[in-house]
């Protein structure tokens, strides 16, 4: 795992210590164990976890400026993007917000034996949380990787930025039709018009893509809806 981390880093372009490649490389061995255990990933060569959740995750740091943001990744499952984000860039307030306890629970062990401080976590639906003050719009970044199509999940993430902050989704190219589906919502929660990026993982063919969402307003008090309406559909 060492030389892969070296390596795909270096591909990417970014700067790592030894104390973070040894951080990562605890990371994979506590989820390799806790798997056994809990559903938390269906990946399990530890190569292809450096490549599709570490590298994956790592990919965000070309793509935005993290440092002192605090950011909320939202259906963090077992940590990604948002530990990975937070090992890579000790600076970031990260809060971890997830609807399953047990998951979460996981995530707070790790960070106590990874030594990662200050790191919040909310227990709960995103779509049910955003409504407390506590967490409405008090984020600069909200990251989501694979938790639902875009319109979902701009829904469930975009009341948790602050005006001027940005929401930062991690997709694959396969959904062509993602980004013009969104847009209505986009713009009625706030958003202005997603920006695209598209690239590829090191030692990876299949193609991502991820969309930054910057928040040009405050999201109506009437949403998020309801989980009912939500998966509707919006017109
Ligand atoms: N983001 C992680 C990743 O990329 O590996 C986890 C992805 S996992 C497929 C989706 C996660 O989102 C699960 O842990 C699930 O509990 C959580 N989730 C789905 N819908 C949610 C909701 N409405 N509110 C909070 N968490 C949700």
């Amino acid at each position: 795992m060492y030389n892969r981390l070296k390596e795909g880093f270096s591909l990417l372009g970014l700067s790592v210590n030894e104390e973070q490649i040894d951080q990562l490389i605890q990371y994979a061995n506590l989820l390799l164990e806790q798997n056994e255990h809990m559903n938390l990933t269906a990946i399990t060569d530890p190569l292809k976890i450096c490549d599709l959740h570490f590298l994956d995750s790592a990919c965000l740091l070309n793509y935005h400026t993290f440092a002192h943001q605090s950011v909320i990744d939202v259906g963090t499952g077992a940590g990604f993007p948002g530990i990975v984000l937070r090992i890579l860039e000790p600076t970031i307030q990260l809060t971890l917000l997830d609807s399953l306890k047990k998951r979460l629970d996981w995530l707070e062990s790790v960070c106590d034996k990874l030594n990662l401080k200050n790191v919040q976590f909310i227990h709960g639906r995103a779509e049910e949380c955003s409504l407390s003050n506590d967490y409405r719009e008090q984020y600069d970044i909200a990251t989501a990787r694979a938790v639902a199509s875009l319109p979902i999940l701009t829904e469930l993430c975009l009341p948790y930025v602050k005006p001027n902050g940005n929401f930062l989704a991690m997709k694959t190219q396969q959904n062509v039709e993602e980004l013009n589906t969104s847009l209505p919502i986009v713009k009625t929660l706030g958003g202005d018009t997603p920006n695209q990026f598209d690239y590829t993982l090191p030692f990876e063919k299949e193609a991502r893509r991820l969309l930054i969402i910057h928040k040009i307003a405050n999201t109506p008090k009437n949403y998020p809806r309801k989980w009912s309406k939500i998966k509707q559909g919006f017109f």
